[in-house]
């Protein structure tokens, strides 16, 4: 059944339904959509169905419709990128969908045929390969989403799901540079606990997390640090980033214990860094351990890793009215070789050793 392949109508826009394409100039971050999207159905009689490639357009749903009261909801984040070659590559997007799938089923949601998706997103993607920017460093993203569609407010799981994927034009996110950023360490707001969803990319953490972000941006800050939810005191992610530190040439990054997004860059950073020698640990860090280290001079990076930015150095760290600098606010070699290195496999402009790069076509 899970390895079923999906029949999938496709359904192209007119010529007048297409869309002007955007200034390449000018994309900026999910503003622009492509002309197509990617939708299937899943119900208990049916399992997945009607799978189609289609023009991008509203959906109609009831008031009732369950994601709408209780948040059965959950997404991914992914690029397609032009290479140098002209061809277009997707980055480690069996991953992306084998981690959906363990979202969903924390959440109560049916699995579906990743490999058959992937395929789909393929076909989805080659269709609207003009959208793919060709300016450096932009890239399309692609954001996938399941949601429970079933008309009832009663709280259990719903009988009825829809899959989308849409995708959209993105701008470099640094045309001029890292710039490394200002973060607060959150004692108060938690984003996770054990036995929660923090692990699962679902809808229900970020809704959780903005009002944590939005006080840290009003003090002037980038994002914040999230420390565990029990005691506050080991470090867990940035933002909706994971987070690396180099402290006496170990890089390390808190271990996957429930409460962390499993992210794909991060994986990606620990094979590559391991790859190149080294000490690369995952353990767990506290941030008493990374403000004392930040104070003798041994913490000399940390960054944050994620599909969109890719690589985010981190220039200043403030703990309960007490700062640090971090490399002297400037990113660390480490953050650019991993940077440059893992930006030359997306964009196909050297070796792939791992396997990670897949052509649409
Ligand atoms: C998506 C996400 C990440 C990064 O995952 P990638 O697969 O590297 O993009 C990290 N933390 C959170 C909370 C996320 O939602």
């Amino acid at each position: 059944m899970l390895k079923q392949e999906l029949d999938i109508t496709v359904n192209k826009c007119t010529a007048e339904q297409c869309k002007p394409k955007p200034d390449e100039e000018h994309l900026g971050f999910g503003q622009y959509f492509t002309d197509h999207m990617f939708t299937m159905r899943w119900n208990k009689d049916k399992g997945w169905h009607s799978a189609r490639i289609e023009p991008y357009g509203p959906f109609t749903l009831t008031p009732a419709t369950l994601v709408f009261h209780y948040g059965q909801a959950i997404f991914e984040g992914m690029k397609a990128y032009r290479g140098a070659d002209d061809r277009i590559y997707l980055y480690r997007p069996l991953d992306n969908f084998e981690r959906m799938n363990r979202s969903a089923s924390r959440i109560c949601m049916p699995p579906f045929p990743k490999e058959s998706v992937v395929n789909a997103l393929k076909s989805l993607v080659y269709l609207d390969r003009d959208w793919v920017p060709r300016s450096a460093g932009a890239t399309l993203y692609i954001r996938p989403v399941m949601i429970a569609v079933e008309p009832n407010v009663g709280l259990r799981a719903a009988l009825d799901y829809l899959f989308f994927i849409i995708t959209c034009p993105v701008g470099a996110y640094y045309p001029e540079g890292f710039k490394p950023t200002k973060i607060y360490v959150e004692d108060k707001y938690v984003r996770a606990v054990p036995g929660g969803v923090g692990e699962a990319k679902t809808a229900a953490n970020y809704a959780a997390s903005v009002l944590a972000q939005k006080e840290a941006k009003d003090k002037g800050f980038s994002e914040v640090l999230w420390l565990d939810g029990v005691e506050r005191r080991f470090v867990e992610e940035v933002g909706t980033s994971n987070i690396f530190f180099v402290i006496d040439n170990e890089l390390i990054t808190p271990p996957l214990q429930g409460s962390i997004l499993p992210g794909i860059t991060r994986d990606s950073v620990l094979q590559l860094a391991k790859s190149w020698g080294g000490k690369v640990s995952e353990r767990s860090v506290s941030i008493e351990e990374v403000m004392a280290a930040a104070e003798s001079g041994r913490l000399q990076e940390s960054f944050g890793t994620g599909t969109a930015a890719v690589i985010s150095p981190i220039g200043e760290l403030t703990y309960q009215d007490h700062t640090v600098q971090i490399n002297h606010g400037e990113a660390g070699p480490m953050a650019q070789r991993l940077y440059d290195e893992l930006q030359a496999i997306q964009f196909g402009r050297q070796d792939d050793p791992f396997g990670w790069r897949v052509p649409i076509a």
